[in-house]
């Protein structure tokens, strides 16, 4: 069984609808998958309907990604396997769209101020409904020929620091965990190596995020080494955490792709191990009977 436990569709910053997602999935060989988009839910419904209309042999684990404030840094929490009805997470979550809306409107006047005016109702029109992210001003810049890569834009506009940065005052990473929990799921550590943190912080923010009840974190994805995923692995174990992977697929690029780079040594312990009824398991391989064609009738068969 193939398992990808992070992914966006078109309801936050990712380029795909839920049933495009879905089917690239399947060409990709996962057998498992999670949407998780940025602070909100919309893409579950439409994935579920595609899966029941079409028949789709994927399982899909309801999920989500949570922006959050941990000191200086924006750190993301997947919560994975909550309940998508749940109306306490749906308001908690319609909190973080409005700080996302209200940063949005501070990012287009600080970038009006650096040569690039009223750019709102167009990032608002690539949004289109769903989360307003930094990717979609990201996509804005480009349309209009401020730069001409994704890392371009970011570095030289959107990172931190930069003229269209705005801090924004999210959720906090203990308030994200209780959120995730009290909607059923489990919370993940999206992407530790992704915060540019130096030892120390990496540490203090695994020891944190294990203390407010985490659960996991993500130990490969599409571009870690071996010996990224073993440092991650062994923070985990350091903390009590297990493991958890996923591609963080946006759209497919020359580095990224659902599915891709997910291996995990058998040694490491992953979230579908130590949560078996929050996800399909892998089915155990019938045992071979010797055959004895005068009994076959009365034995329970083994496969279906
Ligand atoms: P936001 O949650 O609105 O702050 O947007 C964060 C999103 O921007 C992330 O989920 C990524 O998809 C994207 N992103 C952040 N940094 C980069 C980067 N350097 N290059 C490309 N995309 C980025
Ligand atoms: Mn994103
Ligand atoms: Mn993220
Ligand atoms: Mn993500």
């Amino acid at each position: 069984m193939k398992f990808d436990l992070h992914s966006h569709t078109f309801y936050s910053d990712g380029m795909l609808s839920p049933a495009e997602l879905l089917a690239r999935a399947i060409e990709r060989k996962v057998d498992v998958l999670a949407i998780t988009d940025h602070d909100t839910l919309l893409g579950l419904a439409p994935a579920h309907a595609a899966i029941a209309e079409q028949q789709l042999p994927l399982q899909l684990v309801n999920g989500v990604e949570i922006s959050t404030s941990w000191y200086e840094f924006e750190i993301h929490i997947v919560g994975l396997a909550i309940d998508p009805t749940d109306t306490q997470l749906q308001h908690r979550l319609a909190s973080q769209q409005e700080r996302r809306l209200e940063r949005a409107r501070e990012m287009a006047r600080r970038l009006t101020k650096h040569n690039v005016p009223d750019c709102l109702d167009a990032v608002l029109a690539l949004a289109n409904g769903g989360a307003v992210t930094r990717t979609h001003f990201a996509r804005h810049l480009m349309n209009i020929g401020k730069a001409s890569s994704m890392a371009g834009v970011f570095k030289h506009y959107l990172a931190r620091g930069k003229a269209g940065y705005v801090p924004n005052n999210w959720v906090s990473l203990v308030e994200a965990v209780q959120w995730i929990h009290d909607a059923g799921g489990i919370a993940v550590l999206a992407h530790p190596l992704r915060y540019n943190l130096n030892g120390k912080w990496l540490t203090k923010l695994m020891r944190e995020f294990a203390s407010a009840g985490g659960d996991a974190a993500e130990v490969a994805s599409c571009q870690l080494t071996p010996v990224q995923k073993r440092d991650v692995w062994s923070l985990c174990q350091q903390f009590g955490l297990v493991a958890s992977q996923g591609s963080d697929f946006h759209q497919p690029t020359d580095w990224s792709d659902l599915g891709r780079g997910l291996y995990l040594t058998d040694d490491i312990r992953t979230v579908w191990q130590q949560f078996p009824a929050l996800f399909p398991q892998p089915k155990p391989q019938p045992e071979l009977q010797p055959e004895s064609p005068a009994e076959s009738s009365d034995k329970p068969q083994l496969c279906s």
